[in-house]
């Protein structure tokens, strides 16, 4: 069972701006009614190096998050000081380092089948204003690119997603210690992944 789909895990970061907006519960409610588990939890005021090192732990963040930027521009014809994703991405990090550590934020370790992709698509994308309705970023929350540039601070979003299994792992292994995630089961679960369903009719 070890390598069984439904043992995936993700990581999730409720925000400085999550917590403030008293959304804690209707963020977590989001990832639990869907059927995943929740198999680690704590609150923290992180430290600046701990957002670095978190962001920077892929080597391709830098470019892909300017990138992305550079593209959501072309899609709306706005023009950016530097089209050098790394450069756009010095100052991202720098802002994010900022919002991140700005108060207390939510860590979580979410388990269940595709736990990777089954949260991104309910965390929505980077951006609220155009990502989509249905999702937390899409839902609950209303800035964009354009106004986080022009007021020189990182977009907020509310959470934090892993990107991929294996940015999950690596960066599930950076916030919590092995001892702090429960391994436990939950009687629910027989319905989403036991192959036979019997026992349910007496
Ligand atoms: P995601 O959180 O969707 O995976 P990234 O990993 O690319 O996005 O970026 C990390 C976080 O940095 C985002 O969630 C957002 O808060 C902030 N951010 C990303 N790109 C920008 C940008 N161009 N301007 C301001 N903030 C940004
Ligand atoms: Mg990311």
């Amino acid at each position: 069972m070890k390598d069984h789909p439904s043992k995936e895990q993700t990581l999730v970061i409720i925000k400085p701006d999550g917590v403030q907006r008293t959304l804690i519960g209707e963020i977590i409610k989001r990832y639990e009614r869907v059927g995943l588990k929740l198999v680690a939890l704590k609150m923290t005021v992180p430290t600046k190096e701990m957002v670095e090192k978190h962001y920077t732990l892929d080597p391709e963040w830098r470019r892909i998050t300017g990138e992305k930027r550079i593209k959501a521009a072309k899609e709306k014809g706005e023009v950016l000081d530097t089209e050098d994703p790394y450069e756009i991405t010095e100052k991202v990090l720098r802002v994010l380092k900022e919002y991140m550590a700005s108060g207390p934020v939510v860590l979580m370790v979410w388990q269940g089948a595709h736990a990777v992709s089954i949260v991104r698509k309910i965390t929505g994308g980077t951006e609220p204003m155009s990502t989509d309705v249905g999702t937390i970023r899409g839902d609950l929350v209303l800035d964009s690119y354009s106004m986080s540039d022009d007021d020189g601070r990182a977009v907020r979003n509310l959470v934090h997603a892993s990107g991929s299994v294996e940015e999950a792992q690596n960066e599930i292994e950076h916030w919590f210690s092995t001892n702090e995630i429960q391994n436990y089961r939950l009687v629910g679960e027989e319905i989403l992944y036991d192959v036979n369903l019997d026992g349910i009719l007496e």
